[in-house]
C-alpha cells in the first residue's frame, strides 16, 4: 500500500510518498514560494539525485497538481496512476480539544480543522488549502489529518490547566495545548522499542531540541507534561522563540508602547538563540562563537542548557523517576556538546556519559554507559513516516 504525505505551509506543500510494506520512501520533495517570487518545484526519487524546477503557479493547487504531475511523470515518477495511492495523511498543526487522534477527513471534520485556526491562524488554514487541493486531484482516495497537539490530549487537567480564571478555558479554551505531538509520539515508540522498554508502563522523557524545541513526560503512552503551551511560545528557549518567559514582561512591554504585533515579533521572531547571542538562530554558529569565545553566544548556549535542565529535573520527579530519555530533532540528534551539558548533570540520576557513542550524528544510539539507571538514547524523529503509519491505520 502507498501512502503520500503532505506538510502544506503557508508558503510551502512537502510530501513524501511511502511504500508502507517495507516503509520505504518511494520519492519526496517540495513546492516552495507559494504565492511569491518564483516557485520552485524541488523533487527526489530514492537513491537519485535531487531536481529543481521552476514553476508558474500561484496557489496550494497549482502546487498540488504539479507534485501529481510529477509522481506520475515518464521519466522521473514512480508511479503510473495516481489512484495507485491508498491514503493521504496530512499534517495539520492543531486540533484543540475536538481531536485526540487521526481521523480520516470529512466535511465535519474539515470545519473542526476550520474552527481551530482561532488557535493556529498561520498554520491550519494553509493545512485546509492542502487538503482541498487533495481532494481536487486524488478523487476517492481517503484524506486523513494527523495533528500535531493529538497526543498531548492524553495530559490530565494539572498538566494542561493555566492559573487563570476557569471561564477563560472554557469560553476561550486557554490552556496548554502542546506541539511536536507526533514526533514525541514516534519517538517514545521507537526508543521503547530500541531500548526493550515496554511502552504500556514505560517513563521516558522525550526532547524534541529543533529550530523549535519542546520536551515531553510520558508514562505508559500517556503525556503527563509538555513544555509548549497554548502556543508554540512557551517552554525551551528557542531559535528564534523567547520561550517561558514572566508574563508581566508582555504587560510590561504593552505599557510601555509596544503594539500587540511588536510584541508578538519580539517574542517569536527576536528572542530565543537570536536574540541573546545576536549571532544567529542557529546551534551551529552559537557553538562556533562560543568556542571562539564570544561571551553572549556563551551566554546564549547557557540559559538554553539550564532552561532545559530545568525541565528534566522537573519532569523526572513528575514521573517518580524515569526509564529513559531520548534527544532527537536537529540540536539533540547532532550535537554532542549540547548533549554532553546536559547528560553530565545527570549522574544524581545514576546516568553516566558514554564519551564515544556521545560523538554520533544522527543515529540512533544508546549514550548512557552499561548499567546506568537512567538510560539516554538518540532517536531520530520521523513524522513523515509516523503520519504515513497513522493514516494506513485509519484507511486498512
Ligand atoms: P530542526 O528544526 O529539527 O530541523 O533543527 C534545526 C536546527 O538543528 C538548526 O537550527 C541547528 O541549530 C541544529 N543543528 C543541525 N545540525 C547541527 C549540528 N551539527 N550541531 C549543532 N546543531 C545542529
Amino acid at each position: 500500500m502507498k501512502v503520500l504525505v503532505v506538510n502544506a505551509g503557508s508558503s510551502s506543500v512537502k510530501f513524501t510518498l511511502f511504500e508502507m510494506a517495507d516503509q520505504s520512501v518511494l520519492c519526496k520533495g517540495l513546492v516552495e514560494r507559494i504565492g511569491l517570487k518564483s516557485p520552485r518545484l524541488v523533487y527526489q526519487r530514492a537513491g537519485e539525485e535531487q531536481h529543481d524546477e521552476k514553476l508558474t503557479i500561484v496557489n496550494h493547487n497549482g502546487a498540488m497538481q504539479a507534485i501529481c504531475h510529477k509522481l506520475i511523470d515518464a521519466e522521473q515518477g514512480v508511479l503510473k496512476s495516481l489512484t495507485e495511492i491508498d491514503a493521504i495523511g496530512h499534517r495539520v498543526v492543531h486540533g484543540g480539544e475536538q481531536f485526540s487522534a487521526a481521523v480520516v477527513i470529512d466535511s465535519a471534520v474539515k470545519d473542526g480543522i476550520r474552527k481551530c485556526s482561532a488557535l493556529a491562524p498561520l498554520h491550519n488554514p494553509p493545512n485546509l488549502d492542502g487538503i482541498e487541493a487533495c481532494e481536487d486531484f486524488f478523487p476517492g482516495v481517503p484524506n486523513v489529518a494527523v495533528f500535531d497537539t493529538a497526543f498531548h490530549q492524553s495530559m490530565e487537567p494539572e498538566g494542561y490547566l493555566y492559573a487563570l480564571p476557569r471561564e477563560l478555558y472554557k469560553k476561550l479554551g486557554i490552556r496548554k495545548y502542546g506541539f511536536h505531538g507526533t514526533s514525541h509520539k514516534y519517538v517514545y515508540y521507537a526508543g521503547c522499542a530500541f531500548l526493550g522498554l515496554n511502552p504500556e508502563t514505560a517513563k521516558v522523557i522525550t526532547c524534541h531540541l529543533g529550530n523549535g524545541g519542546s520536551i515531553t513526560a510520558i508514562r505508559g503512552g500517556k503525556v503527563l507534561d509538555t513544555s509548549m503551551g497554548m502556543t508554540p511560545l512557551m517552554g525551551l528557549v528557542m531559535g528564534t522563540r523567547c520561550g517561558t518567559i514572566d508574563p508581566g514582561v508582555v504587560l510590561y512591554l504593552i505599557k510601555n508602547g509596544y503594539t500587540a504585533d511588536e510584541v508578538d515579533v519580539i517574542l517569536n521572531k527576536k528572542s530565543g538563540m537570536q536574540g541573546v547571542s545576536g549571532i544567529s538562530s542557529d546551534m551551529r554558529d552559537i557553538e562556533a562563537a562560543r568556542n571562539s569565545g564570544n561571551t553572549d553566544a556563551q551566554e546564549a548556549y547557557d540559559l538554553f542548557i539550564h532552561r532545559l535542565l530545568n525541565y528534566i529535573g522537573g519532569y523526572y520527579l513528575l514521573l517518580g523517576g524515569a526509564d529513559a530519555i531520548f534527544f532527537t530533532g536537529g540540536i539533540g540528534e547532532n550535537s554532542p556538546a549540547v548533549r554532553e551539558s546536559v547528560i553530565r548533570q545527570m549522574s544524581v540520576y545514576g546516568c553516566e556519559l558514554d564519551n564515544e557513542a556521545n560523538k554520533a550524528r544522527g543515529k540512533q544510539i544508546v549514550l548512557s554507559r552499561p548499567g546506568s539507571k537512567l538510560q539516554v538514547a538518540i532517536v531520530p524523529t520521523n513524522e513523515e513516516l509516523m503520519i504515513a503509519r497513522e493514516a494506513i491505520g485509519l484507511v486498512k
